[in-house]
């Protein structure tokens, strides 16, 4: 019994008492005191069975309950339960008022949220962006698969690579050929997961703008750069001697310049391609190619090697392939001092694909650096790369055409010792080695 309780409970005890006790006295004044005390006990346990029953029916209505004005025991029951009864009221409309506030920041976001069931792939919930984006109605579609719906976007294909699912960058709307979202699967529980759909046609439109613009001005720049470059190149120093350092510098700069050009166009190129018409890529004249490139731009200053140990062909483009693992031997001999060693070995990997690695014992690159290497015009150290001829566009370009054959490059570097740049190809890259191969 709480304190609060306590008094209305002595109270009916009390009461009783005094009913009783009463009841005996005027039994004693007429005569037969055990009548009606007997009496009078009856009509207090009356009162109690009613009491009793008038409290179990307003609990069996399930209505609002309203306390009497008795200070008794059974009218503390019915307060408590009228406490009860507004505190559930109240935190009853509290969580309705949250559920509005979500259902609200839901809506108003600008993203597609779509709520689904993990194995049934039905929608659960979306919000009005949902209905904008996807064109998903309510009440018609909840409760629908969701690929389903959205087809014939590969939807219920990714749901079903569940956690695995890369998200999806860009792909058309099934409604709106014109509308370009972007999908993401966030799993949030173990059964639900929420399909995020961005529309990124904006962004689409802006990048492709970006990508004619740079292609554009590229194009422009190489006639004008060629030209350039052809008369200076006709120009020999020895005849006047007094402008030989600034003629070479004119021409080690034009050289650069068409490099950059060139290597531009390169990555524009390769950003417009979704994907590359693929042959079988020989690999023994593609190493030998890639031994002599190394050869000629060391100049002797290094000791090249070449392991091929896959006896494996590659499937893909020779010459974007070629374009990649170029940039890699170019790179390892020009951040490799004289006297360094340079590596190319092709092997096959642990998952049945191959692997091709170009290490060096060069510079060697902060861990920092890492994770941006790929970045265009992205250098640990913009004077070196200047020097030693380079344009910032290498890696990019490397990583582009990885991409392109759903390959992986993996870098692993320590300053001063050197690096190991790697092409990771899966199985479905290789092929068996063919007997004379096609020089790449
Ligand atoms: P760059 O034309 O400047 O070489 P890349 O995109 O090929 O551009 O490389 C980006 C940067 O990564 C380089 O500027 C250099 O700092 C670093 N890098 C690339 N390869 C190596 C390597 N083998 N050893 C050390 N640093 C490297």
């Amino acid at each position: 019994m709480t304190p609060e309780t306590r008094p209305a409970w002595y109270r009916t005890l009390g009461w009783t008492a005094g009913w009783l006790a009463l009841a005996l006295l005027a039994g004693l004044l007429l005569g037969h005191p055990w009548p009606a005390l007997a009496l009078a006990a009856i009509a207090a346990l009356g009162w109690q069975a009613w009491r009793l029953r008038a409290f179990l029916a307003l609990m069996a209505s399930r209505q609002r309950p309203r306390a009497r004005a008795d200070r008794g025991a059974w009218g503390e029951v019915e307060r408590q339960l009228q406490r009860e009864h507004e505190d559930a009221r109240n935190r009853a409309r509290k969580l309705l008022e949250l559920l509005r506030a979500y259902r609200a920041l839901g809506d108003a976001l600008p993203d597609a949220l779509v709520v689904v069931e993990r194995d049934s792939q039905r929608i659960l919930w979306f919000n009005a962006a949902a209905t904008r984006l996807l064109k998903l109605q309510h009440p018609a579609d909840t409760g629908a698969p969701l690929g389903e719906r959205l087809q014939p976007l590969p939807v219920a294909h990714w749901l079903a690579a569940g956690r695995n699912a890369e998200p999806i960058n860009e792909i058309g709307s099934p409604h709106d050929p014109g509308l370009r979202l972007g999908l993401r699967l966030v799993p949030y529980s173990e059964d639900i997961w929420v399909v995020i759909a961005r529309d990124v046609t904006r962004l689409t439109r802006l990048e492709q703008v970006r990508r004619d613009f740079v292609a554009n001005v590229s194009h422009e720049l190489r006639t004008p750069l060629t030209v350039v470059h052809g008369y200076l190149e006709m120009l020999d120093p020895t005849e006047q001697p007094a402008w030989a350092p600034m003629l070479e510098e004119m021409q080690r700069q034009s050289q650069r310049m068409n490099q950059l050009v060139e290597d531009l166009l390169t990555l524009s190129r390769l950003e417009a391609q979704e994907a590359v018409e693929d042959e079988v890529v020989a690999m023994a004249p593609m190493l030998a190619t890639l031994r002599r490139e190394a050869e000629a731009l060391s100049q002797g200053r290094h000791e090249v090697a070449v392991a091929d140990e896959a006896g494996a062909d590659l499937l893909g483009s020779t010459r974007e392939l070629h374009s990649a693992f170029s940039n890699l031997v170019s790179n390892a001999v020009r951040y490799t001092p004289e006297g360094g060693r340079i590596a190319i070995t092709l092997e096959r990997g642990d998952d049945g694909g191959a692997v091709l690695a170009v290490t060096d014992t060069g510079f060697g690159i902060p861990r920092d650096h890492l994770p941006r290497l790929t970045e265009r015009f992205y250098r640990v150290s913009a004077s070196r790369s200047r020097e030693k001829g380079g344009t910032g566009l290498g890696l990019a370009i490397v990583k582009h055409v990885l991409g392109l054959h759903q390959a992986r490059l993996e870098i692993d570097s320590e300053v001063g010792r050197g690096s190991t740049f790697s092409c990771h190809f899966g199985a479905d890259r290789v092929r068996p080695r063919r007997a004379a191969g096609r020089p790449a």
